[in-house]
């Protein structure tokens, strides 16, 4: 066995959230096993644990900043990027995407008025700019009210963030793109989502659907 596999599925969720792996597609593929073997709850509340750990530690004092991400929670750096803000208001408020760049996790505040409250923890897959030139963030812990798009994932492409991608159980894509996050759409609103996506998207989707398919799996039955 190797070192993942004599893991438990909540120490397996630790390192993804914590992203405490080089390879953590490597772990999702343990728990995918560990899926058929220990069933679907148990694999549920083995994330149970891991996110509730996760967000009294090193979370909390995260979940509300100013500005935003400014030092990353996991290697306390500042090599933060921003990728764009979505439902902008008037005044510039908005869904900002901050993401870590040495980590890949990516924090998306809403700011008001220099305010910065979470609203959804993101984690890289594979590498940057993997699937068709565009990098893929699985959704960790979302607001409930987008419970029902889950598993979703925000794409990346070159520096940029592009849209929402997510999946239902048999694999079919839909897409939120960014220009459709206006001021006016509800953050949990179905009428800008999309099952007709370009073919730069689609490509996109199909190859993270090739390499991360024991991940959407898992992510799946999380729901
Ligand atoms: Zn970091």
């Amino acid at each position: 066995m190797s070192a993942l596999e004599e893991r438990s599925i909540g120490q397996l969720a630790d390192l993804i959230l914590n992203v405490r792996w080089q390879d953590l597609l490597e772990v999702w593929g343990v728990i995918r096993k560990k899926m058929d073997t220990d069933g679907p709850d148990a694999v549920k509340s083995g994330f149970q644990s891991a996110r509730q750990r996760f967000l009294e530690d090193p979370l909390e004092n995260h979940l509300e900043v100013r500005w935003g991400m400014s030092l990353c929670m996991h290697c306390n750096d500042d090599n933060i990027e921003k990728n764009g803000i979505s439902y902008v208001q008037p005044n510039g408020d908005g869904l900002e995407f901050n993401q870590c760049l040495n980590c890949r996790i990516g924090i998306l505040y809403n700011l008001v008025s220099a305010n910065a409250k979470l609203d959804t923890y993101t984690i890289g897959l594979g590498k940057p700019e993997q699937f068709n030139g565009m990098s893929f963030f699985w959704n960790a812990i979302v607001p409930d009210s987008l419970g029902k798009f889950q598993p979703s994932y925000e794409v990346i492409s070159i520096g940029q963030w592009v849209g929402t991608v997510s999946f239902d159980a048999s694999y079919t894509p839909r897409f939120l793109a960014f220009g459709k996050m206006t001021a006016s759409t509800e953050r949990d609103a179905e009428e800008p989502w999309t099952s007709d996506l370009s073919d730069e998207m689609k490509t996109a989707v199909d190859s993270f659907i090739e390499v991360a398919r024991p991940q959407i799996e898992v992510a799946l039955a999380l729901r």
